[in-house]
């Protein structure tokens, strides 16, 4: 499985996590630090997604 990069806006923390593809696509991971998901964002560091990001404060 690949492994995906995340971020969790409440701390502030990145994360990978090894997922499915389809799990990719349709949900994100527990914030290994808090255990929330609600504040996790994909960080897709190797592609240019800095600029498509969503309203992350940046
Ligand atoms: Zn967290």
């Amino acid at each position: 499985m690949p492994v995906y990069e995340y971020f969790c806006r409440k701390c502030e923390k990145p994360f990978t996590a090894t997922m499915h593809v389809a799990e990719h696509e349709t949900e994100v991971p527990e914030c290994p630090t808090c255990g929330r998901k609600e504040e996790v964002e994909r960080w897709m560091s190797s592609f240019t997604a800095k600029t498509s990001r969503k309203s992350t404060g940046y």
